[in-house]
């Protein structure tokens, strides 16, 4: 694909992706992209955000029981 910045042909790498979402932040290190080579702007398919969206809403679900799991240990409490 051609950079909408500066129209210069953008070549297919992997770059970091990282999502902050309530309560914890993650980052994918390897992503398909398109980088290009003259302003380093950077670029990611529709299908590999999807993906990633996905694997963010599964996250969501099991993180919202993080919250709902502190234990009060016997002989714990002061
Ligand atoms: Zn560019």
């Amino acid at each position: 694909m051609v950079c909408l910045k500066c129209y210069c042909d953008t070549e297919r790498k992997f770059s970091p992706f990282t999502i902050k979402r309530e309560g914890y932040e993650i980052t994918f290190k390897e992503v398909p992209s398109w980088i290009c080579p003259a302003c380093n702007e950077i670029y990611f398919d529709e299908s590999e955000v999807e993906i990633l969206h996905k694997t963010v809403q599964s996250l969501d679900e099991q993180s919202v029981k993080l919250k709902e799991a502190i234990v009060y240990w016997p002989g714990n409490e002061r």
